[in-house]
């Protein structure tokens, strides 16, 4: 008899040997590989690839490559967006969502709602490698994380508990809470998130997307970042996506999903980007209905990437940065508005 275990693994075996679709047409080509992308560009990008390209470039696993480099961002303090340090939902609790995708086995895991553990990605593969489930929320996610030996701690750094209790202050002139004397308050609920997207060299490709997702978010919200096909999805036969931005779009649109599956129909991944842009554009009827923002990033199996987001500054293109063979790059997508 032929269990589940025993299925994803033969499955795996033909997929090894026999890839179907050959006929991406990217920038870039297959001796580029192996590479690992992460959705940032300079500022972010070296640090947080660094590990991730050490372990990749001495042939160590795809999947540790990924999760070393996704818990750089995860780890540091000064990142508002990823992990420890990010901004909480509205009752000042840090809540992080995190997703893996490995492409030979079309495996994946992820954790939603996680409290009190800096690293969800590391917990995200666990899930993937250690149960039978794939995704797993809340205190449910935690217990699984302690039983794994992970500490909980207290994620809500000064800052951003600073942050957060400036915005509690400024919701309403009509409550009981007074913001400060010295009002520099700034109302925009900043994005952030980080993708992690990696090809070896066998040509296996894999992802990580991982977020503390919308700032002051209503509690038990999910995003698009724990969501297989929304904020992640990598096939192994063709590449991977992953989204930041609002992530209620990237999910009524299962972005990831739909931009590999752009890419498996003979599209770049640059063009496959600006395809969901434009998608999210047109559901909502138009530019003149564009009040937030949301970027993807794709890597195809050759090696090639892309990346597009739906409004920017004039001369602000999206980025994201690369490390392979040829050292660190960064490289400049495209944005459909002007804003
Ligand atoms: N996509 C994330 C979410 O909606 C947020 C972000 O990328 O900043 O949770």
């Amino acid at each position: 008899m032929t269990n589940r275990r025993t299925f994803i693994k033969k499955i795996s075996a033909i997929g090894a040997t026999a890839p179907l679709v050959t006929n991406l047409k990217g920038e870039s080509s297959k001796k580029d590989n192996p590479i690992i992308v992460c959705s940032r560009g300079e500022d972010w990008g070296e640090k947080v690839l660094i590990p991730g390209w050490e372990i990749l470039s001495n042939n160590g696993k795809l999947l540790d490559a990924i999760e070393k480099s996704a818990n750089v961002t995860e780890l540091d303090p000064e990142d508002t967006s990823v992990g420890f340090g990010g901004l909480p939902n509205e009752h000042g609790i840090v809540q992080l969502d995190a997703s893996i995708m490995y492409g030979p086995n079309h495996n994946c895991g992820s954790v939603a709602c996680l409290e009190g553990i800096k690293t969800p990605s590391s917990v995200a593969r666990l899930v993937m490698e250690r149960t039978d489930h794939i995704h797993i929320v809340g205190k449910g996610a935690q217990n699984f994380a302690k039983a794994h030996g992970f500490k909980i701690e207290n994620l809500l750094t000064e800052k951003a508990r600073k942050i957060w209790l400036r915005w509690k202050e400024n919701i309403s002139d009509k409550d009981d809470w007074f913001p400060p004397k010295d009002n520099s308050y700034n109302n925009e609920r900043s994005t952030g998130t980080i993708n992690v997207l990696a090809v070896d060299s066998n040509s296996d490709v894999a992802g990580i997307t991982t977020t503390s997702g919308l700032a002051y978010k209503i509690p038990g919200r999910i995003g698009d970042s724990p969501i297989i096909g929304a904020g992640l999805y990598v096939d192994n036969e063709v590449g991977a996506a992953g989204a930041t931005g609002r992530g209620e779009e990237i999910l009524r649109t299962c972005g990831s999903f739909f931009v590999v599956e752009q890419m498996r129909n003979g599209k770049t991944p640059q063009e496959a980007c600006e395809a969901l842009c434009k998608k999210i554009v047109d559901i909502n009827g138009g530019t003149k209905n564009i009040d937030f923002n949301d970027k993807i990033v794709a890597l195809g199996k050759d090696g090639s990437v892309g990346c597009a987001s739906i409004k920017e500054k004039k001369g602000n293109e999206p980025k994201l940065s690369y490390w392979s063979k040829n050292g660190f790059k960064v490289y400049r997508g495209t944005y459909l508005i002007e804003e």
